[in-house]
């Protein structure tokens, strides 16, 4: 069936493209919603699955289920492989074929990659932090290394299969170290009864010399010592140079010697941004006007992650969610006002603020950025807000049930390695 209605494609169903499908839906266009998962993930609880805490499908939304009353949005499923602006074309790749969709507006919210910064050897041997395949391969790999230390003789190996390395000082990084560390020093080792008890040694390495960089003096001195006072070792001013198959190497030659290295210390621009032919920002990032349309180009708008636009300070924005949500419903305020012969209006943040959680009651938190909470407070205050955040009803009362149950058993339902290989028949 053909409409008149113009017709409007958006890649990535992440926050920033949900953000401009759910402002768009409600009027007269036909919307297009691509991705290369049929699922939306909610990327702050990552670290819960990676760490056995939480089920993939609990911080994953099927993309149909979000829209299935909405006659006007479609979905594919498939990867965008090509952008052809001036022929108002995009080419995806999808169930083993290519398929052209042409477009009246197009908006790209393809988000971030990991940033290796072209270090060869870490992105060789590091573990990424950023999807739900990575958490599901890092997941298994410290299940395994644990089963494996428990057998290993050899103490200097053992140590080493027990020993994480965290990169990036980040919330992230310090939600995972937290993590790994409970993981292994609270729960698997309780059910390990053999005499040589096992001790995991989780490092954060940071390059510059404060961790949260963009927090407040205080919540930055009281992050760190939230996270040494769990037992998490901490090295700050020191960047990692090169990674081998069991050992981390740092800028001063000191050597961990490791078995996992857990790098989020860094995204750039998702590879879509090269495909649209314009010069592209520091970190691979798309320049966009105020507007958020892309610079250079006519009809294509970008939102979140991949997108370059200086704050008044003159800093890019963070690639944070509620930029990208914001910048999504900007993106939709200002197509509507296009089709309907109206100026469009400017991208203005409302900043509401940042957190950063690091273990059982323990967190750090600056709402609005005025309030500056931390420990217990600020845990609950993470805990109620991520629930709140977090899409489906069923997956909010599931997290619930599992934080709740996981706090007060210490016991992590989630850690069933599956190898990747085929089963044998039979
Ligand atoms: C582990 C982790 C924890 C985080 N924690 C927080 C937090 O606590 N608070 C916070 O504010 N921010 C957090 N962030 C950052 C936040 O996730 C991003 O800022 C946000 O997701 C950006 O939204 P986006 O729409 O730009 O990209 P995304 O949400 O990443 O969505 C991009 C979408 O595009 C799809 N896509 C990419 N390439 C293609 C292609 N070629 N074809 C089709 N589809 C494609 C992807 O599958 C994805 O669904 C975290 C990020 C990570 C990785």
């Amino acid at each position: 069936m053909t409409t008149q209605r113009p017709r409007i494609i958006i890649i990535g169903a992440g926050f920033g493209g949900l953000a401009v499908v759910n402002k768009l839906h409600r009027h007269d266009v036909d919307i297009l919603l691509i991705d290369r998962n049929n699922f939306h993930t909610f990327t702050p609880l990552l670290y819960q699955v990676a760490t056995c805490a939480l089920d993939p499908s609990e911080i994953a939304y099927p993309v149909r289920g979000i829209y299935r009353k909405n006659r006007n949005v479609s979905f594919l499923l498939g990867e965008v492989i090509a952008i052809h602006p001036h022929e108002k074309r995009i080419t995806v790749k999808t169930n083993g074929t290519t398929l052209d969709q042409s477009y009246d507006y197009l908006v790209i919210a393809t988000g971030s990659v990991i940033n290796f910064f072209g270090n060869d050897s870490i992105e060789q041997f590091a573990f990424g932090l950023k999807n739900l395949q990575d958490t599901l391969i890092l997941r298994n790999h410290i299940l395994k290394l644990f089963e494996k230390a428990t057998w290993t003789k050899d103490s200097i190996e053992r140590d080493a299969m027990t020993t994480m390395v965290v990169v990036g000082g980040g919330p992230t990084g310090l939600e995972t170290a937290g993590a790994l560390y409970e993981l292994y020093n609270h729960v698997l080792s309780r059910e390990y009864n053999r005499a040589n008890a096992i001790r995991a040694r989780v490092v954060l390495v940071e390059a510059s010399n404060t961790l949260l960089t963009p927090y407040p003096d205080r919540l930055r001195e009281l992050a760190r010592k939230q996270l040494e006072s769990l037992g998490v070792e901490v090295i700050l001013g020191k960047a990692v140079q090169k990674m081998e198959k069991n050992r981390v190497i740092l800028v001063d030659g000191e050597v961990i010697h490791t078995h996992t290295l857990v790098w989020s210390a860094g995204v750039k621009g998702s590879p879509v941004a090269r495909m649209l032919g314009v010069e592209l920002a520091r970190g691979d990032r798309i320049p966009v006007k105020p507007t958020m349309e892309v610079i250079g180009l006519d009809d294509v708008y970008a939102a979140g992650d991949i997108t370059y636009i200086l704050d008044k300070s003159g800093q890019p924005y963070a690639q944070v969610i509620t930029v990208a949500q914001q910048q999504g419903k900007l993106v939709a305020k200002n197509i509507i006002n296009r089709l309907n012969d109206k100026p469009q209006a400017e991208f203005v943040y409302f900043d509401k603020g940042i957190m950063a959680t690091i273990g059982r009651r323990r967190a750090v938190a600056y709402p609005f950025n005025k309030v500056q909470l931390s420990g217990f407070f600020a845990w609950i205050t993470w805990l109620g807000l991520h629930l709140i955040w977090l899409m489906g009803f069923r997956n909010r009362i599931n997290v619930f049930v599992n934080w709740v149950w996981n706090y007060l058993t210490y016991d992590r339902s989630v850690r069933i390695i599956l190898d990747e290989t085929k089963p044998q028949s039979g």
